[in-house]
């Protein structure tokens, strides 16, 4: 008899969501997969190919101690899943501009990680999918299966219960926002800064000799060569690809000439000859491209934890300005069972499997053995917190006296 209590939703099949689907039913959790699209990777996580590699910095900052670890981490689980050739191939990075040096990487098809993660987990007898299936919003109530116990329901747009358990992931990526800050939802716009990041890549077939020896990175990256019977069948098997694009507050998945260009002209800078290759194929009317949205948090890193519940923060705060600057992470109240993990930027194959480990752990109320000043920077509760330390500045200041 399965235990009912260790069942999750997780909504949004993409890298963020079937990581944490998988780290949850290798821990013994059933989980009931919700996404709005008709199967796994439809939306950011359909990049045809992107690049794992470090974030490479003089002195360490939080995104490159934790992209050093979700290197290590997804690289693991690509061995384990995935045959190399089949969605993924080790290669190196020669950084051009910051930092330049040659650096490992993969080129890695995050369809094919989300895949193996979902099939693993259906092998393990835990996955229930539900495609075609847009969350709205979410609800705290009393359980249907459960009597006497709160459970979190999924509702559509006609305010129909579509799933039900005690613990929710919401792994939607942008979609989140809508979903946890829509119609009575349990956060506030202010504490879910999460932004929309569009992104195009140009590509074309691989004809002749790749145009360098490895992938190059300026602004933007440069992949010579890229091979994957994985590819959309009316792709060529062999690629060359030029990505990507960075419209900060764009929200649509429009392949453009304009971001064509864009790319064309951050090539320039890496390989010249690539660069009049992407025009020509451009004017030949042969060039593909592939746009879509990546969702970053206000300070670029993942939102990986419990929901913040801010109006107890609010009724449970202490009176008085002093007092109220100096709360803590661990202070701020959370909505039991309401988790997030999603802003994962431009960076979704380093990041996504660590945070989900890492997730999967806090659910299950194990301790970690994560810095937790790394864990601080990725806690839903940190613009909570930064906006009630602003406020009480604030108010100090605006005292007589203050
Ligand atoms: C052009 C481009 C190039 C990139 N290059 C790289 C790279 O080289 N290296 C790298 O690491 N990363 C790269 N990224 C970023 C990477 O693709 C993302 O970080 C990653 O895919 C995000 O995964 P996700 O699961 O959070 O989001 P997504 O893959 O977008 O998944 C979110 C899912 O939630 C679903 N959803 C949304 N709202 C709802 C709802 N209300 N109800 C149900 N379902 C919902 C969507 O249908 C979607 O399937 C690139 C992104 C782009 C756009």
């Amino acid at each position: 008899m399965p235990d009912a209590r260790r069942h999750a939703l997780v909504i949004g099949a993409g890298l963020a969501g079937a990581a944490v689907t998988s780290a949850l039913a290798r821990r013994g959790w059933r989980v009931t997969l919700l996404d709005a699209a008709g199967g796994p990777a439809q939306g950011a996580s359909g990049l045809p190919v992107g690049m794992l590699s470090p974030h490479i910095t003089r002195a360490p900052t939080p995104l490159s101690r934790l992209s050093q670890l979700g290197v290590t981490h997804t690289l693991a689980e690509l061995q384990r899943l995935v045959p190399q050739g089949s969605g993924w191939q080790v290669c190196e990075v020669d950084n051009l501009g910051h930092d330049p040096g040659r650096w490992p990487a993969a080129l890695v098809r995050p369809a094919a990680l989300v895949e193996a993660w979902l099939q693993e987990a259906q092998g393990l007898g835990a996955l229930t999918p539900r495609w075609n299936t847009t969350v709205h919003h979410l609800r705290r109530t009393a359980s249907d299966d459960s009597p006497g116990e709160l459970h979190w329901q999924a509702l559509d747009a006609g305010g129909q219960c579509v799933a039900e358990a005690p613990v929710v992931v919401v792994a939607a990526a942008l979609g989140s926002l809508a979903l946890l800050t829509g119609h009575d939802g349990p956060l506030s716009p202010e504490a879910l800064p999460l932004n929309p990041v569009k992104g195009q890549l140009s590509l074309g077939a691989r004809e002749g000799p790749a145009l360098a020896d490895r992938p190059q990175r300026n602004e933007g990256v440069f992949v010579p060569h890229y091979q994957d019977e994985g590819l959309p069948p009316n792709w060529p098997r062999a690629i060359w690809a030029m990505g990507s694009t960075f419209e900060r507050g764009v929200n649509n998945t429009l392949v453009t000439g304009d971001a064509h260009e864009r790319n064309a002209r951050s090539l320039q800078s890496i390989a010249p000859a690539a660069a009049a290759r992407l025009r020509n194929t451009l004017e030949q009317a042969r060039l593909l491209g592939w746009a879509q949205v990546r969702c970053a948090s206000l300070d670029r890193l993942p939102l990986v934890g419990a929901a913040p519940r801010l109006e107890a923060l609010h009724a449970g705060a202490p009176a008085g300005g002093a007092r109220r600057q100096r709360v803590a992470m661990a202070d701020v109240p959370r909505w039991p069972g309401l988790h997030l993990l999603c802003a994962m930027g431009s960076r979704g194959i380093t990041l996504a499997a660590w945070c989900a480990d890492q997730l999967a752990l806090q659910i299950d109320g194990e301790v970690t053995l994560a810095e937790p000043v790394l864990l601080a920077h990725l806690d839903p509760a940190r613009f909570v917190v930064k906006a009630v330390r602003r406020q009480a500045a604030a108010r100090t200041r605006s005292q007589p006296g203050g």
